[in-house]
């Protein structure tokens, strides 16, 4: 049986990497991926040359039974994701359930590295060390109730928002004590710290609502 390294790689400046990343890849025989383009642009930094199996959510069905194939050759294979940690609030999350499900004596390792959920609280200062975290929130059924637990929780929560969402999310924060880490490692990064409704009006003002954003929500 192969091994299917799970590799973490940048959440937007391409240095922050591994040696250890970066050896895996290398070592790899064929590396599974989110967005072929995003993935090759990070290779081509690092003058590594792979074939890529896409695995999206489209793609995941496909790509699991190809790698279940590869792995059953004893070949290896590394899990990369668009940006950070694969199985934090991607794809990657099921496709590890399913090699661990049907192709149960493959090795699987983690390669750690960047994720926006960790780059975000190491600059928070957050007073005491707990936190929840649920990544994004769903869009409609089920949003109230998950808004809800997020404003009863007696410890912060870290949520993920993409550009055309984030207006909404820090609208219905209103009052609500919120920080706000955007395009964290990129050229254009920022923390801001205030009410939601304060920290949506200032990225408007400043023409920011665009890039990732990392949402801290603080208890009440
Ligand atoms: N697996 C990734 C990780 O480990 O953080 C997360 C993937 S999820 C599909 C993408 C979301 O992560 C974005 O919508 C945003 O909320 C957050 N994110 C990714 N890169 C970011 C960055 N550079 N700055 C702020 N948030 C980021």
């Amino acid at each position: 049986m192969g091994t299917l390294s799970i590799v973490a790689t940048p959440i937007g400046n391409l240095e922050d990497i591994t040696l250890r990343a970066l050896r895996t890849l290398r070592e790899a025989d064929a590396i599974l991926c989110e967005d072929t383009r995003v993935t090759s642009k990070l290779l081509a930094k690092y003058e590594i040359s792979k074939p890529l199996i896409r695995c999206d959510e489209k793609m995941e069905e496909k790509a699991a039974k190809r790698a279940i194939e590869m792995l059953e050759e004893g070949k290896k294979l590394a899990l990369v994701s668009d940006a950070g940690t694969p199985g934090i609030s991607d794809p990657g999350a099921r496709l590890v359930a399913r090699i661990r499900r049907f192709a149960p004596d493959a090795r699987i390792e983690a390669i750690p590295g960047p994720s926006a959920l960790t780059a975000a609280l190491s600059v928070a200062g957050l007073k005491h060390g707990e936190f929840v975290f649920k990544g994004f929130l769903p869009h409609k059924k089920g949003r109230q109730t998950a808004m809800r637990e997020v404003l009863n929780s007696k410890v912060p929560v870290v949520l993920y928002e993409s550009p055309h969402r984030v207006e909404k999310l820090l609208q219905e924060l209103g009052e609500r004590e919120v920080s706000v880490g955007r395009e964290l490692t990129k050229l254009h990064e920022e923390f801001i710290h205030g009410r939601g409704v304060d920290n949506f009006l200032d990225l408007k003002r400043r023409d920011a609502v665009r890039g990732e954003f990392v949402v801290i929500v603080h208890p009440a």
